[in-house]
Order: C-alpha cells, then structure tokens, then sequence
C-alpha cells in the first residue's frame, strides 16, 4: 500500500520467474527509491540465508498508474520473491506487508503507517506486516491481525510455525484533559478567561493584544482545557495526519493539538507541501489550536493563506506529483504587543511610542484575516506582587480554590455548544448576518444598542457581524433564548478598533 496525502492505495505485487538472463526487474512507474530497493531486497534476502534462483525476475506493481514513492514496499517485495522461490507457501490474500529493509534483513520503520493500516482495514485486509519499531503507533488498531516485524526472518519462520509472532492485543485508549493546569494557574485576568470560555463555546477564533509577560501563551494553552475531549472519530483524524507527517505518536492521539508555529516558518510548513506534499502545522493543528505569538512578525502571505482553510476546514495542495487533501479545523489564537515598544496598555507613561507609531501598527492588524477572528483581548499583565501573593495564598492552602469553576465553565460550554448545533447545524463563528437575523433571535433594544454604537463608533459591517456573533454565544452560555442588551454589550467589550 501507498499514500498521497490521506489518500492510500493498495498496491498487488505479482512476481513471475522465467527463463533468460538472471536479472530481477521491477516495473509498475518504480520511481527511483524502488528501483533502489532492488539491491536492499536482494541483499537482505541473501543475508538471511535465501537461495536466489538465477532467472529473469519480474516484480509488477500494479495499478501501474499510481506513483510508488516509497520504499515501504520491500517487505512485500521480498515476500513475494520468498513465494516464488518455494521458502514460503501460505496464502498472502488480503495480506499486508510494510518495511523497508536494510542489508541485512532487518524492517525498518516506515511513514503513514497507521494511516494505510487504517485504509487496508476499511478494504476488508485481514492482517498486516509490518516493522516492530511502528508498534506503539498502531497497536490498538482493531478488528485487524498486527504482526510486528523485526527481521525478514521471522517471516520465514511464521511459515513454519503458523502461528502470531507476537500478536499484539488491541487496548482501548483513556481520553485524557489537558491544558487543565494552564487553566487553573492564571491568576486574575478574569476578562480573558471569560473570553477563552466564550471562544471555546462559540468555535470564535481569538486574538490577544498585550504587553510581553501578560501570559498569552498560557491562556492559549488553556484553551485546550475548555474544549471537550478528542471523539474517538476525531482521534483517528489527527493520528492519521500525525502518522503520514511522520512524527511519532504512541497509540492514538487523545490530546488535542496545539501548535505554535515561529513566525519564521514558511509558507510550506505552515500550509503543507513540498516535495512530499506532506501536511503542515494549520493540519498538525486539526481539531485543536494554532497559536501565533508575534502575529504582526508573521509574513502577510503567511497570515493571508490562513483565510481559506479557516473558512473551509481543510487545505488542498496541488504539486505536479498530484493533488492531496488534508483536514485543517483548528481554533486560532493571535497574540500581539498592543505597539512597538509592546507597553501601551501598561502603567501610564511607559510606553514610548508616538501616537503615529501606534496608530501605523495597529494598522497592520486589520486585514482580510481579521474577518475570521471575532474577540480581541486587551491583556495587562497584573501586577507580580499580587501574582505571588496569590501563589502563596494558593500553596499555603494546598487547595486549588478555582477547580470547581472550571468544571462548571466546561458544564456551560459544552451546553452552549449543544444549543447552537440543535439550533443551526454549526458554531456561532461560522453565522453569517442573514443567519443571525432568521435564527440569532435578536432582541429589539440590542439591534437599537449596536446600530447607535455602530454609528459612533463607524464600527464597520464585519465588525458589526463579529459582535453579533460573539453576543449570540454570549446568550447561549446562559441558556437564553433571546441576545439581549446585556449580551451584546458584553459583546462589545471584545472590540478593540
Ligand atoms: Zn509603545
């Protein structure tokens, strides 16, 4: 089996001998790593003590259309050589195998195997193959045989004994919190934990506007602890993104993201790509959190690309080696200094930028990204005496005076969550304005409130969108039918231009 992107194929290896000229030849659109694999094979096989039979070989993979790029199939290919060659006689249907091998018959390690075991299952494959080094990535798959593979010679002495290696029994997985100590170690900042709440119920992406040391990236950490844990489905997602990415993972992935991308990062490694078409970190992120410290240091195309796959959930990339889809819903948590000297929102005074130097900045922040993030956060970092005081008040009572809090937030947003789905299939970040105004049940007095804030403010249309949909989330976590007064002006708060 192969993989481009998530999608994989399965490859028949046929193997013919005939008389001629002793060669093994591998045809089938071989790139030049199979045609590479011609001497590993060979050479494992002879190091295993394999009588190789001197006829003219052919090894066919078939589709012939679909590009074979990777060396995982050699362990196939050798199998297939054993079988010709009489060393084994067991029926290989619906049988996988994968590995690279090294010269002396040992299987190594391949990429997006959990991925292709996946795809076998769902084709009604019965057992796999493959090398023991990828066991902890794939070892609860079930309804599947796993046989995990040290050296080609355990293959040979499978046939003898007929029986598992050393058959690994599937194990259910614990779906575990996280983020929940981030959570409950910010001191104060009451306002922004109440936007994180708020974000979390309504999908909202976020940003953060405040001094270096106000805590950005532990509030974006927090995040984590607000969403509900990973589905079982939506486990499967990210692993199978993590496993073709080739980043090892042990069993299924229960947590969910949370990536943080330097503003270094290209183009490709934020979106996906290159040669390999591999995913990037907006598909690293699926169904958890992208968090830009440095927003404005990020590159406008970087920033700008984020649009699409924010609109749509996924990313498709096209190379001349073919076209691939990954899955790309992840939350978005910005952080920024408020100005260049970052100390604006601080004690008086302290900042020592123009008003033209903020002004230009801030400038930067509007965009056509800025459409998809409803809350802004001013941050102000709090004072560290009373940061340590609390600390103190904290480890003195060895209790965590905030726990209850938290799993009463979580109670709101998961409800708050329910009540939008019941009610439009979707989030609330996902409304548009004629959505809000069919189903967002808008009181009177608030559309009276926005309209004149909107006129004072020249509150533009999509800044006037964002407040809605911020105020309609605000209503569902106090289960309240309508948006009233109250709501959109806490609405309001998250509105910093
Ligand atoms: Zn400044």
């Amino acid at each position: 089996m192969v993989f481009t992107g998530l999608k994989c194929t399965l490859v028949e290896i046929e193997v013919n001998g005939t008389r001629g000229q002793p060669a093994l030849i591998i045809i089938g659109l071989p790139n030049k790593a199979v045609d590479e694999s011609k001497e590993r094979v060979t050479a494992s096989l002879v190091h295993c003590g394999v009588k190789i039979r001197s006829m003219k070989t052919v090894v066919n993979l078939a589709p012939a259309e679909v590009r074979k790029t990777s060396s995982a199939l050699e362990l196939a290919i050798a199998v297939g050589l054993l079988q010709l060659y009489g060393n084994i006689s067991w029926n290989t249907s619906k049988t996988l195998f994968f590995g690279e091998l090294s010269l002396d018959g040992n299987v190594k390690k391949v990429r997006g195997l959990f991925s292709m075991i996946m795809a076998g299952k769902a084709l009604g494959i019965k057992r796999v193959f493959f090398p023991m080094e990828n066991i902890e990535e794939v070892r609860m798959i079930q309804g599947i045989e796993l046989f995990p593979v040290k050296n080609i010679k355990e293959i040979l002495v499978y046939n003898n004994k007929k029986q598992p290696l050393s058959f690994v029994s599937s194990k259910e997985e614990k779906f575990s919190d996280q983020g929940k100590d981030e959570f409950l170690s910010i001191v104060g900042q009451e306002q922004a934990k109440r936007a994180l709440a708020i974000a979390a119920a309504g999908k909202h992406n976020m940003i953060f506007i405040g001094s270096p040391g106000a805590g950005k990236s532990v509030l974006a950490k927090a995040m984590r602890s607000l969403l509900p844990p990973l589905s079982r489905k939506e486990s499967i997602e990210v692993t199978r993104v993590y496993s073709i990415k080739g980043i090892s993972h042990k069993g299924l992935i229960t947590q969910r993201p949370f990536r943080e991308p330097h503003h270094s990062s290209s183009l490709v490694g934020m979106l996906g790509g290159g040669r390999n078409l591999h995913p990037g970190e907006i598909s690293l992120a699926h169904h958890g959190v992208l968090f830009l410290d440095e927003f404005l240091e990020y590159p406008r195309q970087v920033i700008e690309s984020l649009r699409q796959p924010l609109e749509v959930g996924k990313i498709t990339l096209t190379r001349v080696t073919g076209t691939v889809h990954y899955p790309a819903r992840f939350m978005l948590i910005a952080a920024t200094n408020p100005c260049p000297c970052g100390l604006w929102y601080q004690a008086p005074g302290k900042c020592t930028c123009s008003d033209l130097e903020k002004i230009k900045y801030q400038k930067k922040l509007s965009g056509p990204i800025l459409d998809r993030i409803d809350l802004q956060v001013k941050l102000i970092s709090i004072d560290p005496e009373r940061f340590i005081k609390s600390r103190k008040i904290i480890s003195e009572n060895n209790k965590r005076p905030e726990k209850d809090s938290l799993e009463k937030i979580r109670e709101k947003i998961y409800l708050a969550q329910q009540i939008q789905l019941e009610r439009q299939g979707n989030s609330n970040a996902f409304l548009q304005y004629s959505d809000l105004r069919k189903l967002g049940n808008i009181q009177q007095q608030a559309w009276e409130l926005l309209t004149s804030v909107a006129e004072k403010f020249s509150l533009s249309n999509r800044g006037y969108l964002k407040v809605l949909r911020v105020a309609r989330t605000i209503a569902d976590l106090e289960k309240s039918h309508e948006v009233t007064k109250k709501h959109l002006t806490e609405a309001l708060v998250y509105r910093i231009h």
